[in-house]
């Protein structure tokens, strides 16, 4: 606590393509310090931004460079060094997490892996030293919160994360300006680009799993972004017979990015671990390189197979 209220120069970092618990738990945080009369930035190592983000207090105010010196480091819902895409940091680092996976990578490591998202991490943080939340950071907090555990619907939610949205709204936050912000400002290009991934979903395993593949060539079809295609991998999970939906997603030339979704009866976070990447039981994900592509869907459907069938 006290390194947080001595510093005077703090850098908040966010993850590689940074998601609403990312940005929000860091722009929470950033009118809270701002507030307390220190100098904060938020970095962000990705260039692109989630444009239904934008209407977040501070969202302009997004960096991605960082300044010469600081003097304390924080990171927000980063499971490991490596998501926060730089290669040091040079100030002492404390680590807000959620991941179960997190390797405590930081001076300080305040990981709660029973929670929903990383804000309520940094919320119940900040209330437990009996801080008074601005409702900038509380627009940002319950932003981050409903996003990642998907309005209240994945594991992990439970009585404090109701009691934290409920304290959110006495300081006056608007649930449903939000959840209208947040999910109905979608380009017809989303549409367009789910329309085109859920022709092509594959069943797999008597239909417990969905595959989908998102090409570069589609999203230059539809003029969508990467980030679109979680609309339709969630519509993939959500059939009757599914437990494990799969994007395959290309990103370059060289490389494909798994999303793994799961409905409950799988532990993906595992799964994704054991491949080299990471995430949560109920989403996860992974990167490896185009060339590996028939041996990884057949390793990652044997693997989930054992996991169903245990
Ligand atoms: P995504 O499928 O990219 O939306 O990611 C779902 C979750 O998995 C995120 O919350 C991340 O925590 C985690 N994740 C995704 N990709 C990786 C990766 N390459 N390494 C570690 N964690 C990942
Ligand atoms: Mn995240
Ligand atoms: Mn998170």
């Amino acid at each position: 606590m006290n390194r947080l209220l001595e510093a005077k120069r703090v850098v908040i970092f966010t993850h590689i393509n940074p998601d609403a618990d990312s940005l929000g738990s860091a722009l929470g945080l950033y009118h809270f310090l701002t507030k307390k009369k220190k100098k904060v930035w938020v970095y962000s190592p990705s260039s692109s931004l989630p444009y239904n983000l934008d209407f977040l207090p501070g969202f302009n105010k997004i960096k991605t460079t960082l300044p010469k010196s600081y003097d304390l480091a924080i990171s927000c819902d980063c499971g490991s060094f490596d998501r926060l895409g730089v290669e040091k940091v040079d100030a002492f680092l404390i680590n807000f997490d959620h991941h179960a996976s997190n390797d405590n990578f930081g001076d300080i490591n305040i990981v709660d892996p029973l929670s929903s998202s990383t804000s309520e991490v940094v919320y119940w943080f900040l209330k437990r030293n009996n801080f008074e939340i601005p409702l900038e950071s509380a627009i940002c907090f319950y932003t981050a919160m409903v996003d990642d555990n998907g309005f209240f619907k994945y594991d992990r939610v439970k009585e404090s994360t109701f009691l934290m949205a409920k304290e959110l709204c006495e300081i006056g936050v608007n649930p449903n300006e939000i959840a209208t912000l947040l999910t109905m400002r979608e380009p017809l290009s989303k549409l367009r680009l789910t329309t085109l991934l859920l022709e092509g979903l594959e069943l797999k395993l008597e239909g417990k799993v969905a595959l989908l593949n998102l090409t570069l060539k589609m999203l230059e079809d539809t003029q969508a972004t990467k980030e679109m295609a979680q609309e339709a991998l969630d519509l993939a999970r959500a059939l009757a017979i599914v437990e494990v939906a799969i994007l395959f997603r290309e990103e370059n030339a060289y490389e494909i990015k798994v999303s793994l979704r799961s409905k409950n009866r799988v532990d993906v976070g595992k799964i994704a671990l054991e491949f080299g990447g990471g995430g949560h039981k109920l989403a996860a994900g992974f990167t490896f390189k185009k060339e590996d592509k028939e041996q990884v869907l057949a390793l990652l459907l044997k693997r989930i197979q054992k996991e169903l069938g245990a």
